[in-house]
């Protein structure tokens, strides 16, 4: 716990700081329980204006000593609590700091700061960990170079790793111990120090640049795991690569490495030459791995790569601006992984995830902008929103200015703000000052929240042979915005004829740039002229922008656009409208008891897919999985039964696999691939649309169906096939289900990250036996609170992915979640925040369920000595909007 009560940190307060650290030199002795840090700061005041204290940040230290250019400081000139380092009359000149102070890496169960993943120690210090090592001006702005040296018991730590180049390293005469100097020339904020020391296993490659010049690659493991590194290394030689073609971007020191450790709160972390990774997204065999892990791993250790420009050489004057690296940089790995996969099949993952996350979080309590101006503990800040909707503000950016104008002012931000801590406005500005386009509506997108929805209403005039397009949009209002203004709104549009082609666009009498119209009005219109024949309206394609979009389209014409749209994501689109239209209306013909419809036009649309031979494997797979449970709750927007929509959902998934049955086992039978696995795109996209038939023929109940699950549960040669038929057995009631279970424990018992997958999977079985299950399972002897992962698994996917169960209508899956979020809530904050943002659409609920959310929600704020992590999400999901 902190000693005092958090403060609101508020953007418009941000003023630079009044000092500055010059050079960071850490000595640091790693000891179990005993690590001693020797901190050497070179500081100096920031500017001539009125002398101001120093201030350090501290997160539950322990000060052993400390000296001002070289002497003790007097007891009375400074004070050290836990949390902060006072010195009242600093000099006002450079001056020289030296502090000890002493840390816990074995306790510190926050993993923030130095801890312990197993028995190697390592730092996570994004965003204020690195004051849990030394007091410091712990914020984004102040950069630093940095030289560390770390010593350690040869021993315990074979291995000593810090940011930057080797420089010196070598026994400690007549000890035991031995010692590793790094040295980093690069200015960083505090955020991006690292270090590690274990005894680890590494796999070495290298890379040339662009420019010749020969970095070395690392990979470090723990030891026997060196052979599952293969994937990861190639991904980062064309993450390297890729960059440079892209971007015309470099890697810059000697060497890069990067780090698998078994406990770490985030995916992976992005320091500067040092990377460390969840070790989730580094191993991977045929054997142990998915497809979606394999992609997984590329796309992660793409991510964190590009940070090296996009994050560590430009990082962020302020933790307001997040998105400026997140955003950018999530936006750089999806276009990573869209060329090096399938376009789009990446762009349709993306907006799904995008719908399933983001979307549902903008529609509720914890809607923020991508740009926030308030927090209360930054951590819970690492969004959907941040994250996936900053990616899409970067990608319309793009949009609005075509290619060219784009890479010019990627450019100009690479060589206008190299080696400073930048904002929002300053990257913006570089779009503005290479196209000569006023870009102020456009910053909208960083600081209104909530989902724009566009309401279109098309008119054909034969006889002026023109097609009028009336365009509304409004932003609805999100906590603490009422009233919204205007947005800039890119929506890329086809005009298709009837034979499929698209029409050449033109507006007010000129050809259309990109066919790319731009809404900045609550309402315009736009007249396309020389249309020879009424058209099928193909809007937003390619998700050009992330709205909701409202369009009186007939079935009809939704069937004609998944058939010959030739945008690939608007194909999907219309075989996505016209199942949740159907899945809504079944919803509510659930609720009062009645059988579902069936709608014939949409079984004509996916027929009409599944027999194009032109056609990815992967794009198929895509269109066979209709609206997710969250989107179909969001959807319906308000009293919604969480038994209703899946029941619904499950129907049609059902009616599917019946009307279908004959081709998806053809399908089925084509998919299947002789010979070794291969995680390439396209051996994966087969086995995607092969495992989406396999699911489908046993959603039916079919005794065939479950029988072939089964059957490819024990054949499998690969996990991606092996689990794939455990997930469908595992919607199943059935003895096949309890012996593929028992097996695959058995199986993979030494495997930690496979057994996440068997916790995974029984914690998103949707009958309500399964909060037992749950609830025994956290006492099985593979479980372990101290482990991120496995409570993701366990406790996270239930409270997130289990949409019937979570919200059991007694209330019991909430008290549960609670009640293992005050149990974590001391231990590890931040994952026991994360778990609570579960509640985060309790108001959407239907009425018995919302008083029961709402009755956990306020026994938790009740609670004393909540972290302030709990407490802001429970404080915001309760709030009054
Ligand atoms: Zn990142």
């Amino acid at each position: 716990m902190r000693t005092e009560e958090p403060r609101p940190v508020r953007l418009e307060d941000y003023r630079p700081p009044d000092w500055r650290i010059g050079t960071a030199e850490l000595d640091v002795a790693l000891h179990p329980t005993a690590t001693t840090v020797r901190t050497r700061l070179s500081i100096s005041p920031n500017s001539a204006g009125a002398p101001a204290p120093l201030v350090l940040d501290g997160d539950e230290l322990t000060l052993r000593s400390i000296r001002l250019d070289g002497k003790p400081l007097p007891p009375e000139s400074f004070v050290a609590t836990p949390d902060r380092l006072t010195i009242a009359q600093a000099p006002q000149r450079p001056f020289e700091l030296e502090i000890e102070t002493v840390l816990d890496p074995t306790n510190n169960t926050k993993l923030m700061g130095l801890y312990r993943a197993g028995a190697t120690y390592c730092t996570q210090c994004e965003a204020e960990g690195f004051r849990r090592i030394t007091y410091f001006l712990d914020r984004p702005d102040v950069m630093a170079v940095y030289t560390t040296r770390i010593e350690a018991e040869k021993q315990d730590a074979g291995v000593l790793l810090a940011n930057g180049n080797l420089v010196a390293c070598g026994d400690i005469a007549g000890t035991s111990r031995h010692f590793a100097v790094w040295h980093d020339p690069f200015p960083k904020p505090s955020y991006l120090f690292a270090l590690v020391g274990g005894n680890l296993g590494c796999v070495k490659d290298s890379f040339t640049t662009m420019s010749r010049r020969d970095v070395t690659l690392v990979i470090y493991v723990e030891p026997g795991k060196e052979d599952r590194c293969a994937y990861a290394m190639d991904s980062l030689k064309r993450a390297m690569r890729w960059d440079e073609v892209t971007f015309g971007r470099e890697y810059d020191l000697d060497i890069f490495m990067i780090v698998a450790v078994s406990a770490f709160n985030m995916g992976a972390m992005e320091n500067k030459g040092l990377n460390v990774f969840n070790d989730k997204y580094v191993l991977a065999s045929p054997t142990t791995a998915t497809d979606g892990d394999y992609a997984g791993i590329e796309a992660v250790i793409a991510h964190e790569y590009f940070h090296n420009w996009t994050g560590d050489r430009i990082t962020c004057r302020d933790w307001f601006q997040l998105c400026l690296k997140e955003g950018l940089t999530v936006f750089r790995d999806q276009e990573f992984t869209a060329d090096q996969r399938s376009r789009a099949v990446e762009r349709i993952s993306d907006v799904r995830e995008l719908r399933v996350s983001q979307f549902v979080e903008d529609a509720g309590p914890l809607a923020h902008p991508v740009r926030p101006t308030l927090y209360h503990e930054i951590n819970n800040f690492y969004t959907a929103t941040v994250y996936q909707k900053g990616a899409e503000v970067v990608r319309m950016i793009k949009t609005l200015l075509g290619a060219e104008f784009f890479r010019a002012g990627m450019d100009l931000y690479f060589t206008r703000h190299d080696g400073q801590a930048a904002t929002v406005e300053e990257f913006v500005q570089c779009f503005a000052d290479v196209s000569g386009r006023d870009m102020s509506q456009f910053m909208r997108w960083y600081s209104q929240a909530g989902t724009p929805e566009i309401t279109a209403t098309p008119q054909y005039d034969s006889a002026a042979r023109s097609f009028r397009l009336d365009v509304t949009q409004i932003v609805p209002p999100t906590p603490g915005q009422p009233n919204k203004a205007p947005m800039v709104v890119p929506l890329a549009l086809g005009l298709i004829g009837h034979n499929g082609d698209d029409m050449p666009l033109q507006l007010d009498g000129r050809p259309l740039p990109r066919g790319v119209i731009e809404l900045t009005q609550p309402s315009q219109s736009f007249v396309f002229s020389n249309v020879p024949e009424r058209p099928a309206l193909s809007l937003n394609r390619g998700f050009s922008a992330p709205v909701k979009l409202v369009l009186p389209v007939e079935a009809d014409e939704l069937r004609f656009l998944a058939a010959h749209d030739r945008d690939p994501f608007n194909r999907w689109q219309a075989v996505q409208t016209l199942a949740m239209t159907l899945l809504k209306s079944n919803v509510a013909i659930a609720r009062s008891g009645g059988a579902p419809r069936l709608d014939q036009g949409l079984m004509d649309a996916i027929d009409a897919i599944l027999n194009d031979a032109a056609l990815e494997p992967a794009f198929i797979a895509l269109t066979l999985a209709p609206p997710s449970e969250a989107d179909i709750a969001r959807e319906i927007g308000s009293d919604v039964d969480p038994d209703a929509v899946y029941s619904a959902r499950r129907k049609l998934r059902a009616a599917i696999g019946q009307r279908h049955g004959a081709t998806l086992a053809d399908i089925y039978e084509r998919m299947t691939t002789p010979g070794a696995y291969r995680p390439d795109a396209q051996s994966a996209g087969r086995r995607a649309l092969k495992n989406a038939c396999l699911d489908l023929l046993a959603v039916t109940e079919s005794a065939a169906g479950i029988a072939r699950a089964f059957d490819q549960y024990r054949n499998a040669d690969n996990m991606t096939d092996r689990m794939a038929a455990l997930e469908t057995l595992a919607a199943h009631d059935r003895p096949e289900r309890t012996a593929a279970f028992a097996d695959f424990y058995t199986s993979y018992a030494e495997d930690a990250l496979v057994i996440d997958k068997w916790f995974a999977l029984q914690a998103v079985i949707p009958e309500p036996t399964t909060l037992d299950r749950v609830r025994a399972l956290t006492r099985h002897p593979a479980f372990s609170a101290a482990n991120p992962n496995r409570i993701r698994a366990l406790i996270g996917v239930f409270a997130q992915a289990n949409h019937t169960q979570f919200n059991r209508s007694d209330g019991a899956g909430y008290d549960f979640v609670a009640n293992f979020v005050l149990e974590l809530d001391p231990k590890n904050p931040q994952v026991a925040a994360r778990l609570m943002s579960a509640f985060r659409s309790w108001r959407a609920l239907e009425a018995r369920r919302r008083e029961r959310a709402e009755a956990t929600l306020r026994r938790v704020a009740a609670m004393p000595a909540l972290s302030p992590d709990v407490h802001d999400i429970v404080a915001r999901t309760l709030a009054d909007s």
